[in-house]
């Protein structure tokens, strides 16, 4: 039996008012707080002689409930340090010449696989195949953009790949074009990108592993104990799978599958297999449950659908990928085989779309615990704000995308216009609303530290400070609540708030904790991300400091102002 006390500081349970002083853990389940925790802990003492009880002195700091991420892309993220270090580069120059070095150290590797690049750094995001030429002339390379949904290949990659003047526009994607009807080297949505990544070879199952541990690590420094993982591709199974099984995934998963609107029914028997791969491999970190729908694609691109055209424009509503009616019916097929659905919707007519199609599956399958989840939620029409609650669908919001950087006021803003900008981002009017908000980062598009996500939404500031009242005030968060919607909303997504879940600080749970050196609701919010880590534990178990893999490369946050798109 393994007993830890933790006295000395303040043991928030992760509800509003829920403070205390002291927790007790016996084999890795919270199993008392506050009085009961000490008389306890003295009693066990008692029985099996001094030593018996480990005691943790917080040193005046914070114990909560750890953070889940709601949103996020682990491999995506992981997989950036197998490849040229382009993440961070601030020019297209030291962009080539990372790539250029990688090459050179790199002879055998049939191609060049990267990410992710700044997509801000080029005029209108158009990167042109030559400048990678220069670099690597005879394998082919392809970067992927932060986005994820862009790409940049070299001349060879178009090559191999058959793209050339006389291809056709794709379906659900763009191929930018030189004036002779040659491709650029920049590659749209998947319609685009999937016609190069089919030729590419994929990453080997062992870097697909490393990733997976090196993801890991980013999260628990960051205090961050569950991931949704919100796009996986069957080879992704394996090397979860094996992650596990090598004792390699270092933070709990929830697999979301990815549905291609081009073949998702051949897809579903796929999903169905995985799941119960996944089922049967047993492992307490890992789980399959879910399904991810793109609805639309995002605002700063022009690719976000809206009920109302973009500005300056008369028809263009942007894209909605499925299409209400065939959104509905594969969201009320996929919940018929038991999957939740997390649907990337942001803007308003995807959400509206996303609400309608867990609507109809709902009515049709008829009553279950589904908990459907909608991603982003960027913009919401003020009808729909109050659809979220009765249908049980989880808003899981961003936080740190409701600032007012770069992204926000030079590509977001113009193209919604004043009215629709200042409906973005409702945080505080879903939860009144009576929806159970989460909070995800979509990392590594953006950083996946939920400190400066919080800070955010108890601010609605920059990290400058601005504005000094805050954008749209009316939507800030108190720091509890934010904490809350980080562990327990995220929780309550994860199936995991029940008998033997996590995300709160009670008796039975799993004692899955973050300890601040210092109170997160007693400092300036805006300071927040300052405030140390001191541990990380995971079914108590402390996981920090994290021990470096070997050719462990530098997992860096991309800079969010420099994110033109999620
Ligand atoms: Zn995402």
């Amino acid at each position: 039996m393994t007993v830890t006390l933790f006295t000395s500081g303040t043991v928030w349970t992760g509800t509003d008012d829920g403070a205390t002083t002291a927790l007790l853990v016996i084999d890795g389940v919270v199993a008392e707080t506050g009085l009961g925790a000490l008389a306890r802990a003295a009693a066990i003492d008692e029985v099996r002689g001094p030593g018996a009880v480990e005691r943790v002195d917080l040193e005046g700091g914070f114990l909560a409930p750890s953070f889940g991420d709601g949103h996020a892309h682990p491999i995506f993220g992981g997989l950036e340090a197998e490849g040229p270090a382009i993440t961070g580069c601030s020019s297209v120059a030291e962009i080539v010449e990372a790539v250029r070095r990688f090459a050179a150290e790199h002879p055998q590797l049939p191609a060049i696989v990267g990410a992710s690049y700044d997509a801000s750094l080029a005029p209108d995001g158009l990167f042109d195949a030559r400048w990678l030429d220069e670099a690597v002339p005879d394998r082919p390379v392809v970067l992927r953009a932060n986005d994820y949904h862009t790409m940049w290949v070299n001349s060879r990659a178009l090559e191999l790949a058959g793209v050339d003047a006389s291809t056709p526009e794709p379906e659900l994607g763009s191929i930018p074009r030189r004036d002779d009807g040659s491709p650029l080297g920049t590659l749209r949505e998947w319609g685009a990108t999937d016609l190069v990544a089919g030729v590419i070879p994929d990453h080997p199952v062992e870097a697909r592993v490393r990733a997976l541990t090196r993801a890991g690590r980013y999260f628990l420094e960051r205090g961050v104990t569950w991931v949704q993982d919100a796009w996986v591709e069957p080879a992704d199974v394996d090397a979860y799978l094996e992650a596990v099984a090598a004792d390699a995934l270092p933070v709990r998963t929830n697999l979301a599958f990815y549905a291609d609107p081009r073949r998702l029914h051949e897809q579903l028997p796929e999903f169905v297999a995985a799941r119960a791969r996944v089922v049967a491999a047993r492992s307490p970190l890992l789980s399959a449950r879910t399904v991810k729908f793109f609805a639309d694609g995002v605002i700063e691109g022009g690719t976000g659908a809206l009920l109302e055209p973009y500005c300056a424009t008369l028809h263009d509503h942007g894209l909605s990928v499925w299409g209400a009616e065939r959104l509905a019916e594969a969201v009320q097929a996929v919940d018929a085989a038991g999957f939740q659905v997390h649907i990337h919707a942001i803007g308003d007519r995807a959400v509206r779309e996303a609400l309608d199609a867990i609507e109809h599956a709902a009515r049709v399958n008829g009553a279950r615990d589904r908990r459907p989840v909608i991603a982003h939620a960027q913009l919401v029409d003020p009808v729909d704000l109050a659809r979220f609650a009765p249908l049980g669908v989880i808003p899981v919001m961003q936080p740190l995308w409701a600032q007012l950087d770069a992204s926000m006021t030079e590509l977001t803003m113009p193209r919604l216009g004043p009215e629709r900008s200042a409906q973005q981002y409702r945080l505080r009017t879903l939860l009144q609303s009576g929806a159970r908000l989460a909070f995800g980062s979509d990392w590594p598009v953006s950083s996946g530290d939920p400190r400066e996500g919080i800070a955010v939404a108890a601010t609605r500031q920059t990290p400058e400070g601005d504005p000094a009242e805050g954008w749209m005030p009316d939507e800030i968060l108190p720091v509890e609540l934010a904490l809350a919607a980080y562990s327990a909303g995220v929780a309550h997504q994860a199936f995991a708030d029940g008998e033997g879940g996590w995300g709160g600080i009670r008796p039975g749970a799993s004692a899955d904790l973050v300890w601040f050196a210092s109170d997160p609701r007693r400092v300036p919010a805006r300071e927040l991300p300052s405030v140390t880590i001191r541990q990380t534990y995971l079914a108590g178990i402390p996981r920090l400091p994290v021990t470096a893999a070997p050719a462990d490369g530098d997992l860096r946050a991309p800079d969010d102002d420099a994110s033109p798109a999620r």
